[in-house]
């Protein structure tokens, strides 16, 4: 018997853990879908995407909680027009990741519904679901494998040309050139260490390579040159053209140019608009803002010191 459970408690800490960090999401779904919390009901269909610019996400006054006894998310209710981008900020453990992995739907919620184009999460398969959402997270792991390998994980069966011109569309072409091994160039743990800014462009090809009809952005918290932080911002904009996004956001001028801006606070949905008009409404917005341009906090509420943990 105890042979039996310690695999199984394994898998289920490791489930947990995975469900936990968005980080490695893609990489470990063949696991998930064979332990699964969450079940299709029978007559689950898969998604159909029926916008061209990507799906539109809505959120209907959604109540969460992960424990019975703490509420985290209290009457989430914003949507997503196809194609159209939408940041949420706020302080850490406001509830900006849960948004993202009930989207996934990592977790089923106690109140309101979540749909991708009309679709409610519950009735489709997950399977449909997480094949059209695509994520660069906040800190990409790399598989001990080849660069090309890594990149062209996001779309099995993808040729060599095919994992070329990502690689060119996230900028991460002519730095892997440079390498002695060039696209054959190992990378991970047990490889070539890549910096922060490289990895999230890995994760960008990566993304490109997948095509979803929906993208989750996780910025990164941990500061980046501001080199590297440019780069990734045009990217962005880049792959958020034409489909619908969700970013996560620490660092406001990176979502300056959304259609949209949640900001949370504890659970709630506090304040909503554009950059310019949340600045107008000079509220918990224009506070961050403020705050972020004399460069004493990110907009976690973090200081610079924290953020370099
Ligand atoms: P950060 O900016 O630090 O990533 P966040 O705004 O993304 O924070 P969430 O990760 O969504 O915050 O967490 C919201 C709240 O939910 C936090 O109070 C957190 O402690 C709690 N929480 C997150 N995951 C779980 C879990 N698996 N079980 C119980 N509580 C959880």
């Amino acid at each position: 018997m105890l042979q039996l459970y310690m695999p199984l408690n394994f898998l289920g800490v490791l489930y947990r853990e995975i469900k936990q960090s968005l980080a490695d999401m893609e990489k470990l779904f063949s696991l998930l879908d064979q332990n699964q919390e969450i079940a299709d009901p029978v007559s689950a269909k898969p998604l159909m995407i029926k916008h061209q610019q990507g799906g539109e996400i809505v959120f209907n006054h959604v109540d969460f909680s992960y424990e019975s006894k703490r509420q985290i998310l209290f009457d989430v209710d914003f949507k997503i027009a196809a194609g159209t981008t939408t940041a949420v900020v706020g302080h850490s453990g406001s509830g900006k990741s849960t948004l993202s992995r009930l989207l996934f739907r990592f977790y089923d919620i106690q109140a309101g519904t979540i749909s991708i184009d009309g679709q409610d999460l519950r009735q489709v398969t997950q399977a449909s679901v997480r094949a059209a959402i695509g994520i660069v997270p906040q800190d990409t792991v790399l598989f001990n494998d080849t660069i090309e390998y890594n990149i062209g994980y996001g779309k099995p069966g993808a040729t060599k040309e095919e994992i070329v011109a990502v690689a060119k569309a996230a900028y991460i072409h002519e730095f892997i050139e440079s390498l002695p091994d060039g696209y054959q160039s190992m990378v991970g743990e047990r490889g070539l260490k890549l910096s922060g800014g490289e990895k999230q462009r890995v994760a960008i090809a990566r993304t490109l390579l997948k095509n979803p009809a929906i993208l989750i952005f996780d910025e990164a918290t941990s500061a980046l040159d501001s080199r590297s932080e440019q780069m990734i911002q045009t990217q962005l904009k880049e792959i958020a053209r034409s489909r619908t996004s969700l970013v996560i956001a620490h660092r406001l001028s990176t979502i300056v140019d959304a259609h949209q801006i949640l900001v949370m606070d504890n659970g709630r949905i506090i304040e909503r608009g554009t950059h310019q008009e949340l600045l107008n409404l000079q509220g918990a917005y224009a506070q961050m803002w403020e705050r972020q341009q004399t460069g004493i906090t990110d907009n976690d509420g973090n200081t610079e010191d924290e953020q370099l943990q």
